[in-house]
């Protein structure tokens, strides 16, 4: 990754090691650019020569799952084309032409807020690639299931091999993230998956007490098509087929009535008016997709309409029992009702309607309002409870989260406030439900904490993918042990119930009992003491950090006496320290210390060279000239690590050379007693020159 990150700086980037120092980075504030968009700048200006690279810029956006022809993108995009365009060397194969800060600043301005939100890795799904490295693996591992059998009730459903054995996943998050593997871009008829939309639909036009007049808000306990009211002689809810040919009965029942003269349409006006009706349905959806018109496939309505005995009994006895509102035509809305389960999508498009209802009704690849807050609300209770036919109690208590399924094998998955996903495989089970779909379902939330309860359980065992693993490491270790470098015994309890390991240790194995035993809070020493005796061998009173050093190492160098006392008397011991005590220049100067858990978000990055996300918090303006509760700086971990290119990039941003931790020891040192030797020339052509320069 820290590679692939440094490829197109690295292109334009002479070889020679430029030295800029702190003062240099200092920009004077242009008439034009702001200190916001500064700092994206400088998050693209990875060998700080003052230019960045457009192919840097569109590669932090692939990854954070932003298509090139995002519209929300548009703009800046073609902004950027015109600067190539009156830049690039015509003729031979030129380099990319660098672009300055103010032609930068300029093009991104038109969409600078989704730009700085990529760029600062603020998006719903921070750590986009590897996600949708677990996506493509779960969905292979559901690939494998070859179980179930395609319906066969029509001939355009019941599919043979190959066809039988398609697979294909889509999901869009809500910030307009998207990923799609296997066969995302073949269409197929929706099926029952176009009953929420028009409950959506129906909502919108009559409001919820005139909808839920006319159906109910309660599971049925029977199968989807099953011949059968509840006790109000209504259907039991808007996602079962009796439900969804009520909804559709009340689609533009409005303009109905608004053009006809007697509460009837004459047979002209009527066609008329289906077609309207189909039409403002299509573009429904495909306001819900973001832009892409779903097709209609005549051979499936045939069909559908040819074998829909049931779902006329179920009209007719809707109509016998007066279930309908009185201007209806029963012929007119079972058709309707076929020709909406005969539209057709790919799973990309059902993926972005579906991330439409997890995002309250706003499409999250254009912005547009297709549905308000409440109807998506309502929309998404009923396929919590209702909506996987038979298997929706089932669902609702494995996976917990709102779905549809079709029995042309899709399976459209809300995960609210976070994304959509839809899967497409036509083998079903014997409830109707796609088994490749419902197999990836359970997969996808054994492993993440999507199930709607997740979130109670604190720190579960399960991964969270809204949170960067950095921003991770961060919370649950570096904040437990900042809290005992400051003795804030009620902060630690907080988190220990959350789910934080007592014994957690960072990026140089410190724990909260070295800093607590550094620190002097006997208090908190003693808890960990306690909680030994109550837990037994959980609890180790002499972890080793780093340097081989034990909290009673700690308490000596600082001279905590009542510490070595507490530590000894309870079966602490020195470690074989590999800095001797006070070695190191303990009068040099350290850097600031940390302000924010972003510090200890980037110390991480930088004991795993993750140039990524090292840049994610320069774009937020975090400094890369801080450091931790042991004065460790990003420079002092990624010399330690031995990670040449993000040394080379924290000195090319300016940052000092030799800061000091607590022991004394500078980055070089660190380098050094690893034996990251090149990493050591590095950073002595760096002292040198600053030496040099500084005496010229
Ligand atoms: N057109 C089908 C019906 O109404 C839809 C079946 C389904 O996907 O559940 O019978």
């Amino acid at each position: 990754m820290a590679a692939g990150e440094m490829t197109g700086a690295t292109e334009k980037r002479s070889a020679e090691l430029k030295v800029v120092s702190g003062r240099d980075l200092r920009h004077d504030r242009t008439q034009f650019t702001d200190a916001r968009e500064e700092r994206l700048f400088r998050s693209l200006d990875l060998d700080n020569d003052q230019r960045v690279l457009r192919s840097d810029l569109e590669r932090i956006l692939a990854d954070m799952g932003l298509r090139r022809d995002d519209p929300r993108l548009t703009e800046s995009m073609t902004a950027l084309d015109a600067y190539r365009a009156a830049h690039q060397p015509p003729a031979e194969e030129p380099p990319e032409p660098g672009i300055p800060r103010d032609s930068f600043c300029t093009a991104i301005r038109h969409n600078i807020l989704l730009i700085e939100r990529a760029l600062q890795g603020d998006m719903v799904i921070p750590d986009f690639g590897e996600f949708c490295g677990r996506i493509d693996r779960l969905f292979a591992e559901s690939l494998a299931n070859r179980n179930g059998k395609a319906a066969d009730y029509i001939p355009q459903l019941d599919l043979k091999e190959p066809e039988l054995d398609r697979f294909g996943l889509s999901l869009c998050t809500i910030d307009g993230q998207r990923h799609s593997v296997g066969d995302h871009d073949i269409f197929f008829p929706v099926e029952s998956a176009c009953k929420p939309v028009n409950y959506c639909l129906a909502l919108e036009e009559h409001g919820e007490d005139v909808v839920h007049g006319f159906i109910g808000h309660e599971p049925s306990g029977a199968t989807f098509n099953e011949l059968t009211l509840n006790k109000h002689k209504r259907p039991h809810n808007p996602m079962i087929n009796a439900g969804a040919i009520m909804s559709s009965a009340l689609i533009k029942l409005k303009d109905k009535r608004e053009n006809s003269r007697d509460g009837t349409l004459n047979a002209l006006e009527a066609r008329g008016w289906s077609g309207a009706r189909f039409d403002y349905v299509v573009e429904r959806w495909q306001a819900l997709c973001g832009g892409e018109k779903p097709r209609f496939s005549t051979p499936v309505y045939l069909s559908e309409l040819e074998t829909a005995d049931r779902n006329f009994a179920l009209g007719y006895h809707m109509r016998e029992q007066g279930a309908f509102p009185p201007d209806v035509d029963l012929h007119d809305v079972l058709e309707f009702y076929i020709q909406c389960c005969s539209i057709e999508m790919t799973t990309e498009m059902l993926a972005t309607a579906a991330a439409t209802l997890a995002n309250g009704g706003i499409c999250p690849v254009n912005g547009v309002r297709v549905f308000n807050t409440e109807t998506v609300q309502n929309c998404l209770s009923l396929m919590s409870s209702c909506g996987m036919y038979d298997y929706s109690g089932e669902f609702a208590f494995s996976i917990g989260l709102p779905a549809k399924s079709g029995v042309s094998g899709v399976i459209m998955i809300v995960i609210p406030n976070v994304m959509g996903l839809c899967t497409w495989s036509p083998r079903l089970d014997e409830h109707g439900n796609s088994v490749r779909g419902i197999d990836f379902s359970r997969r996808l939330v054994d492993e993440l904490n999507f199930h709607n309860y997740d979130n109670l359980t604190g720190r579960s065992r399960k991964h969270d993918p809204r949170i960067s693993r950095v921003r991770m490491q961060a919370i649950h270790v570096n904040e437990l042990i900042w809290a005992a470098s400051k003795g804030d015994l009620g902060a630690m309890r907080d988190q220990l119930m959350r789910g934080t390991e007592l014994s957690c240790a960072d990026y140089d194995r410190r724990t909260p009992l070295h800093l607590a035993a550094a620190e002097g809070q006997a208090h908190i020493v003693e808890f960990y003491i306690e909680r030994k005796v109550e837990d037994g061998a959980a609890i180790e009173l002499n972890p080793r950090d780093r340097w081989g050093g034990t909290p009673l190492d700690d308490a000596y160098l600082h001279g905590n006496k009542a510490i070595v006392a507490l530590l000894e008397r309870n079966g602490g011991c020195r470690g074989n320290l590999s800095h001797a005590e006070g070695a190191g220049d303990s009068v040099g100067a350290p850097a600031p210390q940390a302000e924010s858990h972003k510090t200890a978000e980037l110390i991480w990055a930088a004991s795993a060279g993750d140039l990524k996300a090292i840049r994610r918090l320069v774009a937020q303006g975090t400094s890369l000239d801080i450091a931790d509760y042991d004065a460790r700086t990003p420079l002092h971990l990624a010399a330690a690590e031995g990670h040449l290119d993000t040394v080379r990039y924290l000195i090319l941003q300016g940052v000092r050379a030799g800061p000091r931790d607590r022991w004394g020891y500078t980055p070089m040192q660190d380098a050094e007693r690893h034996g990251h030797t090149e990493v050591v020339d590095l950073l002595a052509r760096h002292a040198g020159r600053r030496k040099s320069r500084r005496r010229q």
